[in-house]
């Protein structure tokens, strides 16, 4: 059999899942059924002198090097690979697109079949997430153009949390305010969350309606949420990926007088500040790295920055346990995930220590032995179950997109 027929075979019936952003591409091609991904890649730095695409399949990887001029000349290039390894994008048995779309506002919370009026509105929403539903649109767009027989699939970072109760959603602001502007908690990494708190019910061979969770998220971004039986009730996130939890950049929680006192005291633009908060604070800002890893060299350097930012972090993180556990009312999982999440073992044994009384134990065997994979942490004594389960928001967006074909 010859390369190429090979190539193709491996995407027949695949689901292309799309993450489009500001100045990069992750595309994945998934097989719903099982999970495996015949090929995958990153098409990134679009827009700038020296863009790059890499493409990882079965018969190896291809990288190159050249100027990606906007998301189409990249969508384009992807689908000229695509052609050399087997054959054309359009044939090559896609079966539907899945597209990662951040912000669905209070219209969007189930997976939709997108049309131009779809399109529209989620360009619409762009007032609440301004860097990140105009780069999905061009993504739907050009995608739309690439592949016009398959059904295009929008997967809403914000729909999971549609079901928070209106005391967890509601800022306590003017409510002509917040009504006029659509200010409210809408919440993000919900297909995460959703497909995490599942996992976990099916590992531990539960009915997720019979259970209390809670769900840490935690990768560059980062956020919490508390499930009720299934159902979301509160999380971290709020009009913005901003709130809450300490973040590789983002500041998380803050006095918004901080925001003030920087526009008055210290005179920066909005933009300034809004570029701070986002970009140059969190891990980022305390210690001079964002990378979990490198964060922890500099810790058993001695760096007292980095031994500060960790301390920091993982007092946001332990305010929110504490917080979710009482919301709910008791919980009976706790599940780690996100790059941090699934790989750091200080992390995990320190936002959960000295809590027995609270019946939440993590074993320190189970907890360090490198393991990989869905997985319990916690000691056969501990009440709460304490579990590690990678995420897959790739599997869960192309699940989605697959249901409409
Ligand atoms: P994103 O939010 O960009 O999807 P990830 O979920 O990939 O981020 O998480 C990135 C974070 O996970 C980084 O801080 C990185 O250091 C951390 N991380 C990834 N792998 C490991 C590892 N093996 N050990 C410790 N930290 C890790």
């Amino acid at each position: 059999m010859s390369e190429a027929s090979r190539a193709t075979d491996a995407t027949q019936g695949s689901v292309l899942v799309i993450n489009s952003g500001s100045s990069s591409i992750k595309f994945q091609f998934v097989h719903p059924a099982d999970g495996s991904t015949p090929a995958s890649g990153l098409i990134e730095r679009i827009g700038e002198p020296e863009g790059r695409i890499v493409f990882h399949h079965s018969g190896g990887d291809i990288e190159r090097t050249l100027e990606i001029p906007d998301h189409r000349a990249g969508l384009k290039m992807l689908s000229d690979i695509v052609a050399e390894v087997g054959s054309p994008l359009d044939e090559s048995g896609i079966i539907a697109v899945g597209h990662r779309i951040v912000h669905g506002g209070k219209v969007f919370y189930e997976p939709t079949l997108i049309d131009d009026e779809v399109v529209r509105e989620i360009d619409r929403l762009s007032s609440l997430a301004p860097l990140h539903n105009p780069p999905n649109v061009l993504g739907l767009e050009v995608a739309r153009e690439e592949l016009p027989d398959v059904p295009h699939v929008g997967v809403f970072d914000t729909a999971f949390f549609h079901t928070l109760p209106a005391a967890a959603a509601t800022y306590a602001i003017d409510r002509d305010v917040t009504r006029e502007h659509d200010i409210r908690r809408y919440g993000f990494h919900g297909t995460s969350h959703e497909y995490v708190s599942g996992r976990a019910a099916a590992f531990l061979d539960r009915d997720p309606a019979e259970l209390k969770q809670i769900v840490l998220h935690l990768g560059n971004g980062a956020s919490a949420s508390a499930i009720d039986g299934g159902t979301a009730i509160d999380t971290s996130m709020g009009l913005t990926p901003l709130e809450g939890l300490v973040m590789g950049t983002r500041s998380g929680d803050i006095d918004p007088g901080i925001v003030f006192h920087l526009r008055r005291s210290a005179g920066l633009h909005v933009d300034e500040i809004d570029n701070l908060l986002n970009r140059k604070s969190g891990l980022l800002g305390l210690s001079g790295v964002n990378d979990f890893r490198a964060l922890r060299e500099l810790v058993e350097k001695g760096d007292d920055d980095a031994k500060l930012a960790y301390d920091v972090y993982v007092h946001r993180l332990r305010r929110y346990i504490g917080a979710y556990l009482v919301e709910l009312g008791g919980v009976d999982v706790v599940t780690f995930t996100g790059g941090v999440g699934e790989n750091n073992v200080d992390v995990r044994r320190d936002s959960l220590a000295g809590l027995e009384r609270l019946g939440i134990e993590v074993d320190a065997a189970r907890n360090e032995n490198g393991a990989r994979g869905e997985r319990r942490i916690s000691s056969d004594g501990s009440s709460v179950e304490v579990l590690v389960i990678p995420t897959n928001e790739e599997l869960a967006i192309a699940r989605a997109a697959a249901k409409f074909v």
